[in-house]
């Protein structure tokens, strides 16, 4: 692989991405969840090429984003739960599992073989401009290693990727920080939340619709949902109150810590602190990484399904 590109968040920035899409390469994209590795996703060797740069293994299907409702009502069927769950939070950080459409233009590397398609429209300003001049749906996973912890600045990207892909535009540090909710509505209000997130149980509670969790037994319907996943080298300890045997502390709220995800316990500055500090606490070397309790709801509930994985017995 040649030479990273850097591209900047401005109209030049967002023609270069858009056109490396369309050649086939792989660029990776901030929005407002983490960074994306996109790639046209009617390409069929452009998304073999996602799943060879990430080491992800291939029964794992991808999310296809897209500028706007008309594509996405192109590429998958939508029931009226579905068109209001996109009229209240698109663009935004949700993703919806929905019957991938006949002859819809997506490679099937995407979904794995399956006949349902994970959609989102994303939000990030720089996102929305490269769909745009696209004009097609872009694949993109989180812009990391298969199993480690998700980018959400160029520069981790850089570090994890930076010489398996075409280029990087930087668009800062992402506002979120945790991935998309991921949704499979059902008939009525009933809807399954596959990966929690940012919108959360509470929210689509007060809009009327019945959340309900994944039937555990359900096998493909969340796929993704590695037990091990998000792991920095050193190993986690969760629901920790301080640090022993030589251990980093993350910590939220009061106390003592090496790095703190919020120290007033707000869970959105948390969410948008997550990777990034537990990227700096590894990079310490410390035989471990002690992590303070994060209260289970709302966005909390995004923040410990992370936490738990990162300190998951690796595979
Ligand atoms: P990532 O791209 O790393 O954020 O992961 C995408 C997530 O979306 C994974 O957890 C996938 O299992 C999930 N996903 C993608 N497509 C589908 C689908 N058709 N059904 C259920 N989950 C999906
Ligand atoms: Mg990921």
């Amino acid at each position: 692989m040649s030479q990273l590109r850097l591209l900047n968040d401005d109209a030049t920035g967002h023609a270069a991405a858009a056109r490396l899409l369309a050649q086939g390469a792989l660029v990776a994209i901030p929005t407002e969840t983490v960074y994306g590795l996109a790639a046209d996703a009617a390409n069929g060797e452009a998304v073999a090429a996602i799943y060879a740069a990430k080491g992800r293994p291939s029964f794992n299907p991808l999310i296809a984003h897209v500028a706007d409702l008309p594509m996405a009502e192109a590429l998958a069927n939508f029931t009226p739960a579905a068109r209001r769950l996109a009229h209240l939070w698109w663009p935004g950080p949700m993703t919806l599992v929905l019957p991938r459409r006949d002859g819809a233009a997506v490679s099937s590397l995407v979904t794995a073989g399956l006949d349902t398609l994970a959609l989102r429209m994303p939000a990030h300003p720089a996102a929305r401009a490269i769909l745009q001049r696209l004009g097609r749906a872009v694949a993109a996973p989180s812009a990391n290693r298969s199993g480690r912890i998700s980018p959400t600045r160029a520069s981790h990207v850089a570090g994890d990727l930076g010489d398996r892909i075409a280029a990087v535009l930087d668009g800062g540090t992402c506002g979120i920080g945790v991935e998309s909710t991921i949704l499979a509505p059902g008939d009525g209000a009933d809807v399954t939340i596959l990966r929690p997130g940012s919108l959360t149980a509470e929210m689509l509670r007060a809009a009327g619709f019945i959340p309900q969790l994944p039937d555990p037994s359900g096998g493909i319907t969340a796929p993704g949902m590695l037990a091990s996943h998000y792991a920095p080298d050193a190993p986690v300890r969760l629901n920790a109150r301080s640090a022993r045997g030589g251990e980093v502390m993350l910590g939220f709220g009061a106390g003592v810590a090496d790095l703190n995800l919020s120290p007033d316990g707000r869970l959105e500055e948390a969410a948008a602190n997550l990777f990034d500090m537990l990227r700096r606490l590894d990079a310490r070397g410390a035989p471990g990484i002690a992590v303070a309790p994060i209260p289970d709801h709302g966005l909390g509930v995004a923040i410990n399904d992370r936490l738990r994985r990162a300190a998951a017995p690796r595979g």
